[in-house]
């Protein structure tokens, strides 16, 4: 049997969120949250590398433990865990920071455990891209790297984030932040500037209205899953990733075929998480309401 192990570097978050449809503070968040527990409806080996402060509450730990989510590259560091505040209007595409304290990340130096080091997929969760390439350094020969990150790390550290790309199998961003990296509107454009830096293929998040993927090999466009309920879009974006990631490493090949799938099931996981707050959503679901959804899509986009 091949080696199926997931390693994500990312936020683990305590976030406030306010949204047309409620409010909520200090609730668990966070890319490499949502990302891990996403990718763990496909893969049971998932593993995450990241730093909380004294104050994350035990609850929250229990419950990625729970999950099956390996926790040893999980530091627990003096200080206060990263917090975000974001406020949502009607249009849910992209949320407004009303802050962003990054704590005990500012300082944190990235350890993978050795046992972790030879993980054939790593996502790069958004967090900030030195840390990324921390620790992508540390990983040998990984088969599949998938990057993530967000307008705040685009406008801070732009010079590390392109030196990144150049070591990424697929960058993925939303379309905002595909402009505002490339200074271009058109985004196929904006995908080969992407592709231009050094980055194999490209997969630009576009909220309700789907998700691009653009590569030498193909090109192609899937639509969102047709939700009528959301509540918080918080996680989509990780949560698409994870399960992206987790279907390729469950298939262990990113073949067309595949690659086409997983972005199917990564809108999947999406439409899930945003019908709740932080992860409620996803920590209720069963494999098979996740089939049965995919189901339904395949039904919705067939001509
Ligand atoms: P998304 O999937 O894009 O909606 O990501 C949402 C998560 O990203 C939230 O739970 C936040 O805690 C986290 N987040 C917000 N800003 C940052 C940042 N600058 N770096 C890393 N994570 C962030």
């Amino acid at each position: 049997m091949s080696d199926k192990r997931i390693l994500i570097i990312g936020s683990v978050a305590i976030d406030s969120i306010e949204t047309p449809f409620g409010k909520r503070n200090s609730i668990l968040g966070g890319s490499a949250t949502y990302s891990s527990i996403s990718a763990s409806f496909f893969n049971k080996d998932v593993n995450i590398v990241a730093v909380v402060g004294r104050d994350f509450p035990k609850a929250h730990t229990s419950l990625l433990a729970r999950r099956g989510i390996g926790l040893d590259g999980l530091e627990v560091a003096d200080g206060k865990t990263f917090r975000w505040k974001g406020n949502y209007r009607y249009d849910l595409n992209s949320p407004r920071t009303i802050y962003t304290h990054l704590n005990v990340f500012k300082d944190f130096k990235p350890f993978v455990p050795a046992g972790l080091r030879n993980c054939p997929y790593v996502f790069l969760a958004n967090i900030d891209p030195d840390l990324q390439d921390e620790v992508l350094s540390q990983v040998k020969g990984p088969k599949l790297v998938l990057c993530d990150t967000m307008n705040f790390w685009i406008q801070s550290k732009r010079k590390s984030l392109l030196k990144l790309m150049k070591k990424v199998d697929m960058f993925l961003m939303n379309e905002g932040e595909a402009r505002l990296l490339s200074g271009e509107t058109n985004l196929i454009k904006c995908a080969k500037f992407a592709m231009s830096k050094g980055a194999r293929s490209v997969i630009i998040k576009k909220g309700e209205h789907g998700v691009l993927f653009f590569s030498k090999r193909f090109n192609c466009a899937v639509p969102a899953y047709l939700l009528e309920t959301i509540r918080d879009p918080t996680g989509a974006g990780d949560s698409f990733a994870g399960g992206m990631m987790g279907y390729l490493s469950y298939k262990r090949k990113a073949s067309e075929r595949n690659l086409r799938k997983s972005l199917v099931y990564g809108s999947i996981m999406a439409s899930f998480a945003v019908e709740d707050f932080s992860v409620r959503r996803l920590l209720g679901l069963k494999r098979r309401d996740v089939e049965r959804r995919y189901n339904r899509f395949l039904d919705t986009t067939r001509f």
